[in-house]
């Protein structure tokens, strides 16, 4: 096992690990920019280096001051959260250059699942079903065009170097795809430095359903089951749930063994995530993600396994400690991604804090790191913190939500909570009847307005 984790992160992913570190025994570093001095991952560490000033690009992404942080601590291992530099193979790579692990999976998937294009490729060749679309990238405009007459419009124009839900544009009728082409093209290689498209099917009214899994890196990999994150907006989630309303058990075994199997074949190291669009019954690959995701506490409350625990444990040689069989989930489980904007316009709010209650009980978690009189920084993301609720049934889970966003006090800061506490009582939500553009439609008819 590792001796010294260092935690390439900020906020509370970086607590989060801090915590699996703690529970394993192993010493946590903690990490930090000029703006984060005050953090509670820098607080709670077992020691802490300052990486840089506020901007990310010259801290919490600053490869060179990352490495001589794990000289001076002597850390063997580096866990990178999710974001920065979570996915970056080089990063990987230098690190290993160093001796220094990297908590996470092996370069060749991380850049394999970085082109969406190759990830695609990948997936179907894995016997993973994927939406219909161009077989790589787009050659010439003639190509998509034909392509667009042959899967049916409209049809979604998305960047090969894409993510965040940036760099997608959706085309209704021919004479228009021409134009999104040139747009998307060059808004793809001024965001993401590479221009290349490809085209799918633009589904309308899908389901966000993702399948969790974990890999030793040594032919063994099993799923943790499903979340339904089809509560989005701007393709941001914003609302995880799991197991999803729309899914039963034989439905959940076979799409999970078809990506287990899938891992086991490329010896899948790591945790991980599969993501699909679910539509008529048929789920449609759209991109998996080799890292571990802002949503992950929903699988483990309803799996009761730490998925951070087992990403470093595996991370570290060790073989799985689990069967497929040895899963099973308990009870229904919902996050929600409370963050400092205005619940109407979304507008960033950030500053501080002047009064701050989280609520408390059976079946409530808190992932956050702000604290009473902190002050959110506006160089980063604007989480304030994810509510977790977990109850024996999907109803009570709903009753305990609405009960413990009631309890939940922040003061200083707008904050998204009244849009949570609407959307825990209303009708579709309740039903479990929604898909991916429910939110973007109920917001347009200004439910939440005064
Ligand atoms: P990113 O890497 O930017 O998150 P994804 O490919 O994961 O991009 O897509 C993000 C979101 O965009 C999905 O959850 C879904 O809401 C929407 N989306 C992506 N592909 C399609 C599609 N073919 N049809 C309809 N919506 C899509």
């Amino acid at each position: 096992m590792f001796d010294k984790i260092l935690i390439a992160n900020r906020g509370e992913i970086a607590l989060r690990v801090l915590r699996a570190c703690k529970e394993l025994g192993i010493a946590a570093v903690a990490v930090h920019s000029t703006a984060d001095a005050d953090a509670m991952h820098v607080r709670l560490a077992d020691e802490s280096v300052c990486i840089g000033p506020p901007p990310a690009k010259h801290s919490y992404l600053n490869i060179p001051a990352l490495l001589a942080a794990c000289e001076i601590t002597g850390a063997d291992a580096v866990h990178p959260g999710y974001g920065f530099l979570a996915e970056n193979a080089r990063f990987a790579e230098i690190l290993a250059e160093h001796n220094v692990h990297f908590i996470g999976p092996l370069p060749e998937h991380m850049r394999l699942m970085g082109d969406k294009i190759a990830a695609k490729r990948a997936a179907k060749e894995l016997g993973i079903p994927t939406v219909p679309g161009s077989d790589g990238a787009i050659g010439s405009d003639a190509e998509a065009h034909r392509l667009a007459r042959d899967i049916g419009l409209p049809v979604m124009i998305k960047a090969a170097a894409g993510g965040g839900g940036r760099g997608m544009k959706v085309v209704r009728v021919e004479n228009e795809l021409a134009a999104a082409l040139d747009m998307a093209r060059a808004e793809a290689k001024a965001a993401f430095g590479d221009g290349t498209l490809y085209l799918e099917k633009y589904l309308e009214r899908p389901r966000h359903i993702e399948i969790q899994i974990l890999g030793d890196g040594k032919g063994h990999a099993i799923h943790l089951g499903e979340r339904d994150c089809s509560l989005q907006r701007r393709h941001q989630k914003v609302w995880e749930e799991g197991p999803s309303p729309a899914l039963n058990t034989a439905m959940r075994d076979e799409i999970g063994e078809t990506v287990a199997k899938a891992m086991r074949a490329i010896n899948y190291l790591s945790v991980g995530t599969v993501e699909f669009l679910y539509e008529d019954g048929k789920f449609n690959f759209i991109e998996m993600n080799t890292r571990i995701q802002v949503e992950h506490p929903v699988t483990e409350m309803i799996t009761d396994i730490d998925l951070v625990v087992e990403q470093i444990r595996v991370a570290a040689g060790n073989n799985l400690a689990l069967t497929q069989s040895e899963v099973t989930f308990h009870g229904h489980a919902i996050e929600c991604r409370v963050n400092a904007e205005n619940p109407v316009s979304f507008r960033p709010s950030p500053g501080r804090i002047i009064h701050y209650h989280p609520p408390g009980g059976l079946g409530v978690r808190i992932d956050s790191a702000v604290y009473h009189g902190y002050a959110i920084p506006p160089f980063y993301d604007s989480l304030v913190g994810k509510l977790i609720v977990r109850g024996k049934t999907r109803s009570e889970c709903l009753m305990r939500l609405r009960r413990a966003l009631d309890e939940f006090v922040v003061e200083g800061i707008d904050t998204t909570l009244p849009l949570f506490r609407a959307l825990a009582r209303e009708t579709n939500i309740i039903d479990g009847d929604y898909h991916i553009h429910w939110l973007e439609e109920y917001l347009a008819r200004g439910a939440l307005d005064q």
